[in-house]
């Protein structure tokens, strides 16, 4: 059916697309997509060729338009990003929020997602996680948005690159204090996929050892805040969040 098909693709190894995906792909009627010789190496790998829309940060609104016009027209089109799943630290949700805005269906093909790849290899919770996406890149900001985050008691993800890891997780040990644990999950489902945990105290010396650990993409994960119950300090807790959004 005619539909925007919001598609998860690999964040590394090229085999973690779904069949439901690969058949998207081989019959979509475009495919709008971050950046289109990226994606075209994926088609490629695949025997597919399909016309491709650059739809970036950049341009998002306008794709929009082409899209919504294609959508009306009764074309299915595909909409990717780079890696993993569109829309979460990624461009994408214009583009979706427009095509719902316009009244047209969207429907989404599940996938890989950086964040929840780490966090199903990292045992740190079965429970609650927040997501947090990529920090601020000057620390005193980075260190501003981590103190709102120390009470929460939920896993924390990040994102990060390769050139802002070692003061990332220094600002987190700032913040957090040497006993909570972390996972530094790097180049997830790629040949040297390395997901190490330990705690924030000792995680400097970690990175220190070997230069190829501050290598590749990550996805950083700590441990929450430990849930204190009883005495009523959790209500205090959640009154204290409340309170702060008051006007
Ligand atoms: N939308 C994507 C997702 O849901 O997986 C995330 C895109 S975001 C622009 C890129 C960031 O995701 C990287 O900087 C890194 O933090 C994380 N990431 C993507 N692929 C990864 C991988 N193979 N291993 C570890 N982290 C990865």
């Amino acid at each position: 059916v005619s539909a925007l098909y919001v598609l998860a693709t690999p964040i590394g190894n090229v085999c973690d697309i779904s069949l439901r995906g690969l058949h998207l792909l081989s019959i979509a009627d475009a495919v709008a997509c971050e950046d289109t010789r990226n994606t075209s190496q994926l088609l490629q790998r695949y025997g597919l060729s399909r016309p491709l829309l650059a739809t970036h940060e950049h341009n998002e609104r306008e794709a929009a338009a082409k899209i919504i016009e294609r959508l009306h027209a009764g074309q299915r089109v595909a909409l990717v990003s780079d890696a993993g799943t569109p829309a979460v630290s990624d461009p994408g949700a214009r583009v979706v929020d427009a095509v719902r805005a316009a009244g047209l269906r969207v429907i989404p093909l599940p996938g890989a997602s950086a964040a929840i790849t780490a966090l199903s290899a990292s045992g740190l919770t079965d429970e609650r996680f927040h997501f947090v996406g990529f920090l601020p890149a000057k620390t005193r900001q980075r260190e501003t948005a981590l103190q709102e985050l120390v009470e929460l008691p939920a896993a924390l993800v990040f994102y990060e690159a390769p050139h802002r890891i070692v003061e990332t997780v220094q600002s987190l040990l700032q913040v957090f204090g040497p006993q909570r644990q972390v996972v530094l999950a790097r180049e997830l489902t790629k040949l040297f996929e390395d997901i190490h945990r330990c705690s924030l105290g000792e995680a400097p010396d970690w990175l220190a050892q070997d230069a190829n650990r501050q290598r590749g993409e990550f996805v950083i994960l700590v441990e929450g805040a430990p849930v204190t119950e009883g005495d009523g300090a959790e209500a205090e807790r959640v009154l204290r969040i409340l309170l702060a959004e008051l006007p």
